[in-house]
């Protein structure tokens, strides 16, 4: 196969903790695998981040020329609310609070976060599948790991046993965890008693009498585990071996480190090839979070409508703002860190758009496929986002100096140049041109002072009858006009 750039791609791999290089298990074709949200609330900014950050991933790997298979799972069930094996449903608390069904809770929230994640441009996955849809499959993997003895039964539940587990295989390997830190660390806990372990986790829990979620399975009526779903459903459309498992760093330990075990548990495999992990966002320097108040939520930075925002953001801004970092560093939100990425942004839309308007010479000051290799080699280090824009911009400043009549470019150059920036900014990166261009904007304007003046000179003439009639047809239509001391200014809405 050939690959559009011939330089090596490499990826940190969170198993080794190493940058390796990335070769996919089958040439040409890369399966993917990234943990979804649990659909209980409107989705958080964090979530975003990490999710942006694999669509980066898949968007460049479909770049080069793999072929990928991209599935992105949503939890409509089994994820407790304390993340372990106790606690409410976190979709069912929901629902019984609203008192709505869970699949309503589900519906909603799953709408939130389509809308959301498709207003900062992110790809759909090739395959969106949802833990409930699969719940035949979890029983298949119960089955399997019984059957090879790393779990047991106990009233109507099914825990996995860590430790025996730990005898043949080694769990805390992605987290670089030992087992026996971990039974030094625990006390035992009284909802644990059911476990051999504290550390041992559920695979299938009993449903209590007024657990909504429940299905039938050869153990009694029940749920799956929240690890399990990710287990079965990579799997089932990626294969027992696939090549990239993404998810938010947080959810490394114990999610990601489960995933591993119930996999090698029930068909003695290694399920990935490369881990990869997102970091974190954090909102001025602090975690985010609910409780402290310190916490923003996408639609509240879109239309500026938080206290910490001097105000809104276009969802472009946002994208191009987290593409600025890395996306296995912390990255900090604030007013002046959106601030300057909207300076950022509308720099590089009005590189891109000066581009096509150059008048082309003889000769190029600009070696443009030098300046293209440095954008791949940014690209295949991990997907540095942050060294691609830092070479985005210096191909903006050798615009400038064009349009300046300070250098020179060929035609040639200008159209690779066109490509290569179109490329990296639109495709790669996800960043959209701002809505509505220019020169619609422009006529609108225009249009709108015509009918100013002409309403003006009718209230001018004391025909009232037409002066109202432009006024409230504008207003129909949701410009509204305010008359003051300055004369007549309008606002669209
Ligand atoms: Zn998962």
């Amino acid at each position: 196969m050939q690959l559009f750039s011939q330089q090596q791609l490499k990826v940190t791999n969170s198993l080794s903790g190493k940058k390796e290089v990335f070769t996919p298990l089958k040439e040409g074709y890369v399966g993917m695998y990234v943990c979804g949200p649990t659909v209980y609330s409107n989705v958080h900014l964090g979530n975003c981040r990490t999710f942006m950050s694999f669509d980066m991933i898949f968007r460049y790997l479909k770049h080069l020329g793999y072929k990928v298979r991209y599935v992105r799972n949503i939890t409509d069930a089994g994820h407790l609310e304390n993340d372990a094996d106790d606690g409410e449903d976190k979709i069912a608390k929901k629902a019984k609070l609203e008192q709505l069904e869970p699949m309503e809770v589900v519906q909603r929230y799953t709408v939130d976060f389509h809308e959301t994640l498709q207003k900062l441009n992110l790809l759909p996955p090739s395959i969106e599948p949802t833990a409930t849809g699969h719940i035949i499959e979890q029983i298949q993997i119960i089955e399997q790991i019984l059957e090879k003895g790393f779990a047991y039964e106990q009233n109507g539940s099914v825990y996995f046993d860590v430790v025996k587990f730990n005898v043949s295989h080694d769990y805390g390997k992605l987290s670089g965890r030992k087992l026996e830190d971990m039974i030094a660390n625990t006390r035992e806990l009284t909802a644990q008693q059911e476990k051999k372990n504290p550390q041992d986790f559920a695979l299938w829990k009993k449903a209590e009498p007024q657990h909504i979620m429940r299905w039938p399975s050869p153990w009694g009526d029940g749920f799956p585990g929240w690890h399990l779903e990710c287990t079965a459903m990579s799997t089932k459309y990626l294969g027992e071996q696939f090549d990239i498992h993404g998810g938010g760093m947080d959810l490394k330990f114990p999610h990601h480190e489960c995933e591993i075990a119930q996999a090698e548990a029930s068909n003695n495999l290694s399920p990935v090839k490369y881990w990869l992990h997102a970091n974190m966002l954090t909102l001025n320097g602090k975690k985010m979070s609910k409780s402290t108040g310190n916490n923003i939520y996408p639609s509240e930075i879109f239309s500026g409508e938080n206290d910490i925002l001097s105000k809104a953001f276009a969802p472009a801004v946002v994208r191009f703002f987290m593409m600025q970092a890395h996306y296995t560093s912390i990255l900090d939100l604030s007013d002046t860190a959106l601030l300057a990425s909207e300076k950022g942004y509308h720099k590089l839309m009005e590189g891109i758009k000066c581009l096509s308007t150059l008048a082309p010479s003889d000769t190029s000051d600009f070696d443009v496929n030098a300046w293209k290799n440095k954008c791949y080699e940014a690209m295949n280090d991990d997907f540095n986002t942050p060294i691609l824009i830092a070479h985005l911009f210096e191909a903006v400043r050798q615009i400038n100096l064009i349009k300046d009549g300070k250098a020179k470019i060929t035609v040639t150059n200008q159209l690779e140049l066109q490509n290569s920036m179109n490329a990296f900014v639109f495709e790669v990166l996800g960043i959209t041109a701002p809505e509505g261009n220019d020169t619609t904007s422009e006529t609108l304007d225009g249009v709108l002072h015509l009918l100013i003046d002409l309403r003006n000179k009718a209230r001018a003439n004391k025909d009232f009858a037409t002066s109202d009639n432009i006024r409230d047809k504008l207003e129909a239509m949701g410009i509204q006009l305010k008359d003051g001391k300055e004369g007549t200014t309008f606002s669209i809405n």
